[in-house]
């Protein structure tokens, strides 16, 4: 398989002792990867992280998540970003060692809400000489304060799609939602023509909002696909249930549905958080099976940079080793 590498890099790499003799990162660019996988008949494997705020976190992710994940070899890597820039530099020192160390192409996420074009700029270009080729180009949640306008700042993201479009180098994800965008108030058809918008502007592959229906899925994906002739990959996005509370408060944030079914259980198994984490493995694997069957091309795991149930549900699906 050739993989692509930057001579900036292998120039970071030579300043980097815990590297040094590394190999240059195989840094590819996403809408390849989902062609190449395409041909071969097999879905792409993506891996959501977050930087983590405290030495202790970095350290749990580099030496107990990022090890156990590389079992799955999974196709890249994506971390998150603060909305306002809070993540800016851990986001991107954390992109950029994972690549270096892990030898996986990994997506930079950059959320344009509250940010000028000059910062936005600055990221990107920075992104570049450190050899990052894939941005997932989002919005972001406005500030409960509204934060106000900023000169020369984006509203939507996909004027970000465009700006980065425009700067050129980047595979350029964008982030869809099965159920609609939670402050849309126009119908999901309104939603999703918007996210057409924003792949008509240079987006190469859509990652979704965490859904538990897979019926929601396809017909966003029929949608898209039938009704307004979108031909990059959508990929579900799952977010394995590991705690009760927490699922509820994810899916009241985002407006996301927990179907009856689901919330039902999560009552039954009370605080036995063992028992919730299996039946969040178990569901989940029934999930990515059923989205595989029906022609999902890959799946993105919202890990939380945790290992252990995207590494199960993985196993369970035999998709790799
Ligand atoms: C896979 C994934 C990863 C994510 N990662 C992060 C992250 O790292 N950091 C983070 O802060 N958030 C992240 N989010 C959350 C995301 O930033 C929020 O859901 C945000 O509210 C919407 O972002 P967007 O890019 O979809 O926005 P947009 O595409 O701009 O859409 C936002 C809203 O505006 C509406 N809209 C769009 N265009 C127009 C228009 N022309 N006129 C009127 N209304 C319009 C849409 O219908 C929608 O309601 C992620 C979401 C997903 C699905």
């Amino acid at each position: 398989m050739t993989r692509r590498m930057t001579s900036t890099t292998s120039t970071r790499l030579d300043r980097l002792p815990a590297t040094a003799g590394a190999a240059a990162p195989p840094v590819r660019l996403i809408r390849d990867i989902y062609a190449e996988q395409r041909m071969l008949g097999q879905p792409v494997l993506s891996i959501e992280l977050f930087p983590p705020k405290t030495p202790k976190g970095n350290a749990l992710l580099f030496e107990h998540a990022l090890p156990a994940l590389r079992d799955l070899e999974p196709d890249f890597y994506s971390v998150t970003y603060g909305a306002g820039g809070s993540t800016r530099d851990r986001t991107i020192a954390i992109v950029d060692r994972i690549q270096r160390e892990h030898q996986t192409t990994t997506m930079a996420h950059l959320t344009c809400i509250s940010t000028s074009r000059a910062d936005i700029e600055h990221f990107l270009l920075d992104a570049r000489k450190r050899g990052i080729r894939n941005i997932l180009a989002l919005r972001g949640d406005p500030p409960l304060d509204n934060g106000g306008p900023v000169e020369r700042g984006f509203e939507y993201s996909y004027q970000l799609v465009e700006f980065i479009k425009a700067i050129g180098g980047f595979s350029i994800g964008t982030a869809g939602f099965p159920e609609s965008h939670i402050a849309c108030t126009e119908g999901k058809h309104v939603d999703w023509q918007r996210l057409k918008a924003k792949i008509d502007r240079g987006a190469d592959f859509v990652l979704t909002q965490l859904f538990f229906d897979n019926d929601d899925y396809f017909a966003f994906r029929d949608y898209l696909t039938e009704t307004l002739g979108v031909s990059v990959p959508i990929t579900p996005g799952i977010l394995p249930i590991l705690s009760t509370d927490q699922i509820r408060r994810f899916t009241s944030l985002c407006g996301a549905t927990l179907p009856a079914a689901v919330s039902a259980k999560l009552d039954a198994y009370g605080n036995d958080a063992a028992a919730v984490g299996e039946f969040g493995v178990e569901f989940a694997t029934r999930q990515c099976e059923a989205l595989l069957a029906g022609g999902a091309p890959g799946l993105h795991f919202y890990s939380l940079n945790k290992p252990h149930a995207p590494t199960r549900i993985i196993g369970n699906l035999g998709l790799r080793g």
